[in-house]
Parts: structure tokens; sequence; C-alpha cells
């Protein structure tokens, strides 16, 4: 999947920008402040329609404007699609080929894009809800019709929550929400466990490559109603996913006094955690702060080689200010690892000097919102 090229006006700092980009590095240095975050926002924005700083949509409108405008270019296989994005104070529109997208789910997974940013390091040590968004944007980036379920089962669980915090909850509506919960509960764990059964060797693989040969990287998920906590590197060891959600639906069945109790909703896929392991020993406690970066960056990009493993697809890399992220060593094996990717990579940094590739596609500096490209 190759970003041929992309259009903007009104995009935060950017007035209006036209880029060509190469099929291989593209590198954007700038100084702080330029416009690299915004211009990586504007790409990721055209894949997941949203950015992956703000809620609010008003706020990718550069000050004082109505409306933003973003297009690109995009090339897969042999197929070639003219992406469309509009934002509005308050709502957005897609186009695919210039028609108006009317199901956003239609429009979602056209440009697949996995992306790092500095404060994704944090994802070890962040609340749960944030690692399993993250999880759930991983299954979701490999297999988009994920995407139903897990909004379905969102839904759900809001809707039975509300019901639960009634003065008298109307168990026949419960029953209703249970038996929705069930299926939809279900799928989400079965997918969660494939993608994660699917990524493990390729998060060992990358983490190796950046960190050292004899280190070894491994997933844990903890299904909050499973006793034990599931590790992918343990294939013998490992249970069966039916059991899993076996329990789950046992749990389901067996909670609703409790959560009438409680008026909460019972412990499922929205309450589960994953985490990542050193060496058998829980990265969130025990990895430095250079094993956590290490660990991140791996991640990322194991979830590309899963993706072009899995499904013949290559999707786009958006590396926002990686610069400051490891030491010489693991900068270079991490460079020397990027070279070794096919795809399209788009890299920002404060300077070029932090850049070791070797064949650099387009380098572009970028000064105030206004896009130069140097080669
Ligand atoms: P750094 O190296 O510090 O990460 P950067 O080049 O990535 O810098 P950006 O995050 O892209 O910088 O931001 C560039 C500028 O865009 C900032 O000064 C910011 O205030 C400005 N900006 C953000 N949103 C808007 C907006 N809606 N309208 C106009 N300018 C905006
Ligand atoms: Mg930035």
């Amino acid at each position: 999947m190759i970003v041929q090229s992309i259009d903007l006006l009104n995009y935060r700092n950017i007035d209006e920008l036209h880029a060509e980009f190469s099929s291989g590095f593209n590198v954007i240095y700038g100084e702080n402040a330029q416009g690299k975050s915004n211009l990586l926002e504007a790409i990721y924005a055209l894949a997941f329609l949203k950015s992956f700083r703000d809620e609010k949509i008003a706020n990718l409108i550069k000050f004082g404007g109505q409306r933003a405008v973003l297009s690109a270019s995009v090339v897969e296989g042999n197929r070639q699609l003219r992406l469309g994005l509009e934002f509005f104070q308050k709502t957005r529109k897609a186009y695919v080929n210039g028609a108006l997208v009317s199901k956003f789910n239609d429009y979602l997974g056209l440009l697949r894009a996995i992306l790092f940013v500095p404060s994704d390091v944090a994802m070890l040590q962040n609340p749960p809800l944030v690692r399993r968004t993250m999880l759930d944007r991983m299954v979701f980036t490999l297999r988009p019709s994920y995407l139903i379920p897990m909004m379905q089962y969102q839904k759900v669980i809001k809707q039975k929550s509300a019901v639960l915090r009634l003065e008298v909850p109307d168990t026949t509506l419960l029953d209703a929400y249970d038996d929705q919960l069930r299926g939809l509960g279900t799928e989400l764990i079965a997918a969660r466990l494939d993608y994660l059964r699917r990524l493990q060797p390729f998060i060992a693989q990358a983490f190796s490559h950046i960190f050292g040969e004899n280190r070894h990287c491994a997933i844990g998920y903890k299904s909050a109603t499973y006793r034990d906590e599931i590790r992918f590197d343990e294939a013998a060891q490992m249970p069966r996913d039916e059991d899993v959600c076996a329990a789950y639906i046992a749990n389901l069945a067996t909670s609703r006094d409790k959560e009438i109790d409680r008026r909460q909703v019972a412990s499922g896929p929205h309450r589960d955690d994953w985490t990542l392991y050193i060496d058998g020993n829980a990265a969130r406690y025990f990895a430095s702060q250079g094993q956590q970066r290490a660990l991140c960056i791996a991640l990322k990009i194991a979830e590309i080689l899963c993706l072009k493993n899995e499904a013949q697809i290559e999707p786009i890399l958006l590396l926002d200010d990686i610069s400051s992220e490891l030491d010489p060593i693991r900068h270079q094996n991490l460079f020397q690892f990027l070279n070794q990717l096919t795809g399209q990579i788009f890299l920002t940094t404060t300077s070029k000097s932090h850049v070791h590739i070797d064949s650099i596609g387009r380098l572009f500096h970028i000064q105030n919102g206004i896009l130069f490209g140097e080669s």
C-alpha cells in the first residue's frame, strides 16, 4: 500500500500543501512546532478518519477556518484510490474516488497505517483501557470486519450499564442484553487471542533485532473471566480459545445478582488486559526505559510483519519523532531493521542526522507549515 501524494487545505498550521511521496522512505525534518506531527497526523486521519491526538474534530481545522480538506492518492497492487476527507466544526465527510461515503465502515480499512508516536512508549504503564484500545485497533487493522462486533459490544455494555443503574432494573431487558453479549463478547475474545497468537513470533523477532539476539519478548493476555494469564510463547500450555470463551459465558450467567447489587456490568472483554514480557519478566515492572522504548517500536514493526504475513497487505508506517528514543546501538539496530522492510515509511525528525537509512526515497523540510522537497 502506497500513498503516492496528498493534498491538504487548512489543516492545523498547514494552509495548503501538495506532496508527492516515495514508495520507500520519506523523511520529514524540521524544528519544533513546524508541522511535522501535523503532516503525519493528516496521513493518519486519511486512514482512520480521526486524529491520533485529539478527539475534537474542530481542532484539526486551521485556527479561524471553517473546513479542512484532505485527500490522498493511494495505490494497492493494481488498484488506485482517491481518498478524500472534509472536517467541519462538528462533522466530517469521507469520499472515495469523489463519491461521498455513506457509512464510515466502508471507508475504514482502505488505507492501512501503523503509527508510532513517542507517547506510545507509556503504553505499558498506561491504564488497561489504553492498552485495550491499542489491541482492538491492531486487531481491526488486520481484520477491518472486527470493527462491527467491537462497536456493538461497546454499545450493548453501555445500554446494559444504564439499565443496571435504574432503581429497579428490568431483568427481561438484562436477559436480552446478555444474549447479545454472549455472542459479541466471545467474538471479541476469540479475535484478540487469535491476533496475539499470530503477533507473538513477529514481536519476538523484532525485539531481538533491536535489542539483542539473546533477548526474548512474549505477549500475555489476562482475561478478567479466565483464571490464568495466557502466554503466547508457551504454545504447549496455552488453553484452548473455546475454554477462555466458555469461562466468559459462565461468568456472565452467574453474575446477575452481583451486577444488580453493584449496579455494574460483570467482567468481560471490556475489562481484559494484555502485556509484554522480556525474558519472562513483566516489562511494565522490570524493563528499563530503553527496553520499553525498543519494545514499543518492536510492537509496531511486528504489526507490519504480521499484516504482511497474514493478509499480504503492506501497511504504511508512520514514525513520529523517534530521534530520542534509543541509545546509538539500538538506534542503529532499529534503522538496520527498518532498512529491511519493503513498505512505505514516513518518518519525522528534528534533525537529518538522526536518520540512518541507506536510501532515503524523498527528503522534505517543513517550516511553518510549508513543505519543501529537498530530494
Ligand atoms: P515537535 O518537533 O515539537 O514535535 P512538530 O513539528 O511536530 O513539532 P506540530 O505538532 O506539527 O509540530 O505543530 C506545529 C504547530 O501547529 C504548533 O505550533 C501548533 O500550535 C500548531 N497548531 C496546532 N493546531 C493548530 C490549528 N488548528 N491551527 C493552526 N495551528 C495549529
Ligand atoms: Mg511533533
